[in-house]
């Protein structure tokens, strides 16, 4: 019943008609649980009171698979316009992105023109960047343009999914690069050729490059809402007696706040990545596949108490 549910809320994410009804609407369905905002601009409240809190945030304006250069050009100078806000409102605030929103499937010389124009952007304003990993079949390009951008400025990092059989070698190959990394388990389908089927596999594997990573003396970001993970790290970074200012934990924004607050209250940095725009209907459906009990919620929130 669960995994029909999933693939229930994967198959609804990638409905056009539901996603441009969404956009014109704007937040519905309790989706504000998880999208903090249509705009930047309603969204800056809800970031100032994390920071209120002690919580840095990495935003993320919605939006994927752009396939034309004007949309593309389009989301660059959304992410500029972001950047420069979370310089004017002083937020303790990254941002993440995703290249595909940069037209990474048209081609190299956009793409990278599109990210030097962000970079650019970035170090005028001190702000790091994360570049989110997407698909496998993007998984190399990303790497590859990360090496490239990477070596150009200092203010960039990405992210290494645990479910791919690569991940272990990218972690060390890029190693000579010293990099800040996001690890995360994976959210994407990925076929049995390229990526763990089995969930104990994946977390195996996540604790292999979470360790290799921080023991090689990198920035990690540990990515994820699973205790056991959460566990793992913290006997790690106490073993080794790795500085706090060497890791932190990163959550979604709306999901399992009471852990965030209560690892922030232990002492360890808590970033949270708040997604925002009207292109959140995908994201808001990937969020309930990821956790059908999530469902309940937003029944109330249709329905009401
Ligand atoms: P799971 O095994 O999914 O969950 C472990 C436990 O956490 C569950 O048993 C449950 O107790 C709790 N939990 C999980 N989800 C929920 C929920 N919705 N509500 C309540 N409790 C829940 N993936 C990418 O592929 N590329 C990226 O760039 C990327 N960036 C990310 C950035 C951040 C900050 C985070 C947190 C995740 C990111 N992800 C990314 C998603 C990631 O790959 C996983 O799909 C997602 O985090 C779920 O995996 P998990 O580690 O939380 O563990």
């Amino acid at each position: 019943m669960e995994q029909l549910m999933r693939d229930f809320f994967l198959f609804m994410a990638k409905n056009k008609t539901f996603t441009s009804l969404a956009k014109r609407y704007g937040l519905r369905f309790g989706a504000s649980r998880f999208v903090a905002g249509a705009s930047l601009k309603s969204s800056i409240s809800a970031i100032k009171r994390l920071n209120e809190k002690g919580m840095p945030v990495t935003i993320d304006h919605l939006g994927e698979f752009v396939d034309n250069e004007a949309e593309a050009n389009e989301m660059t100078n959304h992410c500029i316009e972001a950047i420069e806000a979370i310089s004017r409102e002083k937020l303790d605030s990254q941002l993440s992105l995703k290249m595909t929103s940069m037209g990474l499937d048209i081609s190299d010389e956009l793409v990278m023109k599109n990210m030097r124009r962000i970079m650019d952007a970035a170090v005028k304003h001190n702000v790091f960047i994360t570049i989110d990993m997407e698909d496998y079949t993007r998984c190399e390009k990303t790497l590859k343009i990360f090496k490239q951008l990477k070596s150009e400025y200092d203010n960039i990092s990405t992210v290494i999914q645990a479910y791919l059989y690569r991940s272990l070698k990218d972690v060390q190959d890029l190693n000579d690069y010293q990099p800040n990394l996001r690890l995360v388990k994976g959210a994407y389908k990925e076929p049995a050729e390229v990526a763990y089927p089995d969930k104990k596999d994946v977390d195996d594997n996540f604790k292999k490059l979470i360790e290799t990573h921080i023991l090689n003396g990198n920035y990690t970001a540990v990515a994820t809402h699973d205790d056991e993970i959460i566990r793992f790290t913290k006997e790690l970074v106490e073993k080794h007696s790795i500085p706090y200012d060497q890791f932190e934990f990163q959550m979604l924004y709306g999901i399992r706040t009471e852990r965030q607050d209560q690892l922030m209250k232990e002492g360890y940095k808590m970033r949270i990545y708040v997604p925002y725009g009207n292109d959140w209907y995908g994201y808001f459906m990937r969020r309930l596949a990821e956790r059908p009990a999530n469902v309940v919620f937003v029944l109330k929130g249709v329905f009401g108490k």
